[in-house]
């Protein structure tokens, strides 16, 4: 399963799949305005232009951006969005403090010796810089995502800690040639190729960038339950075959 290329791809009638650097971000084209399941890296503009006119919308549409966590390359996005068109900014307390500081995260594993013992993820980490990776800036407002009022947006936050404190994946009914298909954006909680060692296929991401990696394993329980059928992860491809096979894989493989 190779990580998809970088570029623009519809997964279902109304997501648009946005790659950049082995970073995902997706638009949601819901009926009240297209909302940004997270902001991505600032290199990831032009993908979200390209996103908005596939469905005939602007930036200035947008109705929210719904982070699924607060890392610097899930945010990429944020502060222009935010400056530019005033779109609020959805993330769970807990990642509060991040969203201002998207470099102060805890992790439990030493950062700098992932690519020395994981050579592979080391082009991978190359293109995440050139793709602005280094100079994102946070931002201080924000809504809590699990205070949102109903109909404010379209997800069902999954509270999921452990990559980083408030990580919620989100789910969300979509369609495929009009059937129904339940959709789980996992974030980090869940990925199909990890930056931080270069390995794919369903897993949890690097202690290199994980506040608590036993936390997260729990946290699986509460993806599994979703039973969700298509899961679409923060890094790596699309993952077709379900929440529950994709949460045993990833059990079964560990954490490095
Ligand atoms: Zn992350
Ligand atoms: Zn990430």
């Amino acid at each position: 399963m190779a990580p998809p290329r970088d570029g623009v791809r519809l997964v279902t009638d109304d997501i648009a799949m946005m790659t950049r650097a082995n970073t995902n971000c997706y638009l949601v084209n819901a009926a009240a305005g297209p909302v940004l399941i997270d902001a991505g890296l600032p290199g990831s503009r032009r993908l979200l232009d390209e996103a908005l006119t596939m469905f005939g919308r602007r930036a200035g549409d947008i109705a929210a951006v719904l982070l699924t966590h607060a890392h610097f390359d899930h945010v990429g996005l944020c502060r222009s969005l935010h400056d530019e068109h005033a779109v609020p900014v959805y993330v769970h307390e807990s990642d509060a403090a991040l969203l201002r500081h998207p470099y102060r995260y805890a992790h439990e594993s030493v950062r700098l010796k992932y690519p020395l013992r994981y050579p592979a993820a080391l082009p991978g980490l190359i293109r995440m810089v050139a793709a602005g990776a280094l100079g994102v800036r946070g931002i201080e407002p924000h809504y809590d995502l699990l205070a949102a009022d109903e109909g404010s947006h379209p997800c069902t936050p999954v509270f999921s800690p452990g990559h980083t404190y408030g990580h919620c994946a989100l789910r969300y009914a979509s369609s495929r040639g009009g059937a129904p298909v339940e959709v789980l954006f996992t974030g980090d909680a869940l990925v199909t190729y990890d930056p931080y060692t270069g390995k794919r296929g369903p897993r949890t991401v690097a202690r290199a960038a994980t506040a608590d990696a036993d936390l997260g394993f729990r946290s699986l329980d509460a993806l599994a339950r979703t039973r969700a059928q298509v899961l679409l992860p923060g890094h790596g491809a699309a993952y077709e075959h379900g929440a529950v096979r994709a949460v045993t894989e990833a059990r079964r493989v560990g954490v490095d």
